[in-house]
């Protein structure tokens, strides 16, 4: 095999700041909704396992890692709702992209930001496949850190042009309200979740509580509805009535996954669900008729990670944004480890540019 530099492409968080200002949040979320979509098409060709969870008294830490016969992706990130008092988010993540031929680390990014993109991205790949043609409102019940990028995709991706929104806390979306002026979108402050979602095409659930809330109930659903229920991601916290799930139409990204982290962990473990790419593949059908109900019992799965990873890479190296890091020691003899400890010690870090 002929020698390769060792060195890997860095993205800070500033960096993917400056990556996504550049391209704007809605064609950063088409990207990677375009990755997503042709990666799921090749599921089988994925080794494919359920994310490890560690829990803890304040949240869980979890490692998702993924790969195919070229690329390997993991992603490290947590789910602390309390965080905020500390003057942290509840989603924090960074993850890398490596090669599969010789393991080499090719990408370490923040993911942070990206999981929010990523997160809207795999909503809108599934509520362009489930829900009614035609929808225009959307109630958006949970107005944290994720939600301007859920509005965002599914204003550009799918033709919502009016939001119905609730928050347990008033300045949640105070701060969406305010994010979201200059965007088009037509806003409607509701006073309950039953109000938010009155009327609504799409429902998307997106709160973070420890907790088995039931946010929506039966009695709130409206035949044709399209439920993208997102914050339901790890044991002990879901946000749908056990009922509202057992009539709908119930599809998840991958199901030994979702069995343990969705909504549906208030089911058997043999109720029926549809896989998405069964869906993206034609392999199975998506909604069988106007008046069904569809869900998306979304708990975010490896493979996301891995398309947006792509993404991010992609477009780093045509923007020139990042840096290369000397993560793995560059050697002449890669068997004299040792060696390296008797030799001056090279530059750390240099722009992506001037090495890519
Ligand atoms: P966040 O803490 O920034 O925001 C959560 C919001 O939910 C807060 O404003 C809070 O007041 C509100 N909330 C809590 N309980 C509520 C209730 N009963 N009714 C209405 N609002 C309520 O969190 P975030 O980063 O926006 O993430 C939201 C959720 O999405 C988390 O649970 C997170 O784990 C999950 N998530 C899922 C995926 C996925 O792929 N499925 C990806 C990222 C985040």
């Amino acid at each position: 095999m002929p020698r390769t530099s060792a060195h890997t492409l860095y993205l800070s968080a500033p960096a993917a700041i400056e990556l996504v200002r550049r391209q704007g949040v809605a064609a950063c979320i088409a990207g990677i909704a375009e990755n997503i979509r042709a990666d799921f098409r090749r599921w089988p060709a994925f080794d494919k396992c359920a994310r490890v969870g560690t829990h803890g008294e304040h949240g869980v830490i979890e490692l998702m890692p993924v790969s195919d016969a070229q690329r390997y992706s993991f992603k490290y990130v947590t789910g602390h709702p309390g965080n905020h008092r500390v003057g942290r988010p509840t989603v924090m993540a960074f993850g890398v992209l490596a090669d599969m031929a010789t393991g080499t680390p090719e990408l370490l990014s923040e993911l942070t930001l990206t999981t929010a993109l990523r997160t809207a991205a795999t909503s809108l790949v599934a509520a362009q496949l489930l829900a009614r043609p035609g929808s225009r409102t959307m109630a958006l019940i949970g107005n944290g850190a994720q939600s301007e990028f859920q509005a965002l995709a599914f204003q550009h991706g799918l033709g919502i042009a009016e939001l119905r929104l609730f928050d347990v806390d008033p300045r949640a979306t105070a701060k969406l309200v305010a994010n979201l002026r200059g965007s088009g979108l037509k806003l409607a402050v509701c006073a309950s979740a039953a109000e938010a979602v009155r009327g609504a095409d799409v429902v998307t659930t997106i709160t973070a509580d420890k907790a088995r809330a039931t946010i929506v109930k039966p009695d709130m659903v409206e035949p044709g509805m399209h439920l993208n229920a997102v914050g339901g991601d790890c044991p002990g916290k879901t946000e749908l009535h056990p009922d509202v799930l057992r009539r709908a139409k119930v599809f998840v990204e991958y199901a030994p996954q979702t069995r343990v982290e969705g909504d549906i962990q208030q089911l058997p473990p043999d109720f029926a669900v549809t896989e998405l790419w069964q869906v993206l593949t034609g392999q199975a059908a998506g909604r069988d008729s106007r008046e069904q109900v569809t869900v998306f019992d979304s708990v975010g799965f490896a493979l996301e990670d891995f398309s947006a990873l792509r993404f991010v890479r992609d477009t780093a190296l045509a923007l020139g944004l990042g840096q290369r890091i000397a993560l793995i020691p560059d050697m002449a003899d890669p068997r004299d480890l040792f060696g390296l400890l008797r030799r001056p010690v090279a530059r750390q870090a240099e722009p992506a540019a001037a090495l890519a």
